[in-house]
């Protein structure tokens, strides 16, 4: 009976796959420069998030399915065709396929909006759908997100705004337009559906398929459509911002002065809906040319009902969600990514056994002290490969150890760039060298 490790073996080596495995479509590696650059961006972003005083949180990959079915709405394409299914035992499973369902269910199972001094979250985690992959739209994407809960006023939506505003700008992008709507409330959302499907109906048979089948449930969706045809008609529609409440408009009008006061510029658009079905009150979209055709590069609205699908008492959310894959898009479009500096402090280059075992306690000491340093184990190689090794890594310094030092009790200590060589004595090597690199820095 082969064990179950040996018949995986088996079958790589039969190779019914036509060649090496591959990561699934979809879903890229992230190493070298690249990990350089999204490090780089979550450095930058996590900053911005704490000075606006946002408190992590992290939720497991995987949640029961109605944590989506429940709430992120069964007409939408997400729930409808994208999730990935997990079915182990009785219990039936998804890959997290958005961040705020998951986000909502943690709040409520730890009751974190009873707990008055934290209201401010974000996250950044792996997201999954199974959709057709192109640029900058993959199945198993990343996002940013923040929530901001327990605050029902404009300037809560203003905040959270402002934050996406400040991530974008300490990434050194501006070229982006900032577009917000109300999709109003309980009590005037049904008065703006009636406006829009009554002015749709006689357009219907030259909607397409699509916009069709949200006619009768998600007609909001509708406006969000982006092909050609559609637009046209939804374009010439009734203005869906006459019929908000009185509270609606209050909020909206108020929530316009805080952007101006704060000299955040802004387009008011009725055509952003988004895509989810738990949207309330206001909705924003940021949206570029960077990206190629203006897409968005990220958005949000309120969120007010959401805890209400999850059967408990409703209280006031706001937040957005950013796509890391978007941005790492938008800033290679303006060449804005600093270089990295990623180069070694030291590389020790032993010639011969016995350096060897000097140098490799050495290396260890120097990293236990934090000082970046790499070290050859092949002491048998020339003086010449292992330099060449040093200055491909762009080591700042080498330090040659040979049979002559040793007799000499001293080792060479060569800046790589400078060209500059120093013999330092090996009592005292550790210190000497310590102190060497520090001043660099
Ligand atoms: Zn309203
Ligand atoms: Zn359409």
């Amino acid at each position: 009976m082969p064990s179950r490790l040996g018949s995986i073996g088996f079958q790589w080596y039969s190779s019914p796959f036509g060649g090496i495995l591959k990561a699934v479509r979809g879903m890229h590696d992230i190493f070298g420069s690249e990990m350089a650059k999204w490090k780089w961006i979550e450095t930058q972003v996590r900053s911005v998030f704490e000075t606006f005083g946002y408190q992590e949180i992290r939720t497991p990959v995987l949640e029961n399915v109605e944590v989506f079915s429940k709430t992120v709405g069964d007409e939408t394409d997400i729930v409808e065709k994208q999730m990935y299914q997990v079915t182990k035992e009785n219990e039936s499973l998804v890959l997290r396929p958005e961040g705020t369902a998951g986000f909502m269910r943690a709040v409520l199972e730890h009751q974190l909006h009873r707990e008055p001094s934290i209201q401010k979250y974000f996250y950044y985690l792996p997201m999954f759908r199974h959709e057709r992959p192109q640029k900058g739209r993959l199945r198993q994407f990343h996002q940013f997100g923040a929530e901001f809960i327990n605050d029902s006023s404009p300037e809560a939506d203003a905040d959270v705004i402002a934050l996406l505003d400040a991530i974008y700008r300490k990434l050194g992008i501006t070229e982006y337009d900032i577009r917000i709507n109300s999709l109003g409330c309980l009590e005037c959302r049904p008065q703006m559906k009636e406006t829009l499907t009554g002015f749709l109906r006689p357009a219907l048979p030259n909607l397409c398929e699509q916009c069709q089948k949200r006619f009768e449930r998600a007609p909001f969706r509708i406006l969000d459509c982006k092909r050609e045809s559609c637009r046209e008609i939804t374009a010439k529609g009734p203005s869906l911002s006459s019929c908000l409440c009185t509270k609606c408009q209050t909020h909206h009008t108020q929530l316009k002065k805080r952007l101006e006061e704060a000299q955040i510029p802004f387009i008011d658009d009725p055509s952003i809906v988004r895509g989810l079905d738990y949207y309330s009150s206001t909705a924003f979209e940021f949206t570029s040319s960077l990206l190629g055709a203006q897409s968005a590069l990220g958005g949000g609205g309120r969120y007010d009902q959401l805890a209400e699908r999850f059967g408990e008492k409703p209280f006031p959310a706001v937040g957005f969600a950013l796509g890391m894959e978007r941005l790492v898009i938008a800033l290679e479009a303006k060449n804005a990514f600093p270089q990295p500096h990623l180069f070694p402090k030291l590389y020790l280059a032993p010639l011969g056994e016995r350096a060897l075992d000097i140098l490799f306690p050495l290396s260890l000491q120097l990293r236990r002290a934090g000082v970046w340093t790499e070290i050859s184990y092949e002491s048998q190689k020339s003086l010449k490969a292992q330099l060449k090794h040093a200055n491909r890594l762009q080591a700042h310094f080498s330090l040659i150890l040979g049979e002559d030092e040793i007799g000499k009790k001293v080792a060479l200590l060569k800046d790589m760039a400078a060209q500059t060589q120093t013999e330092i004595p090996l009592e005292g090597i550790y210190e000497n060298l310590l102190n060497k690199v520090n001043r660099e820095n």
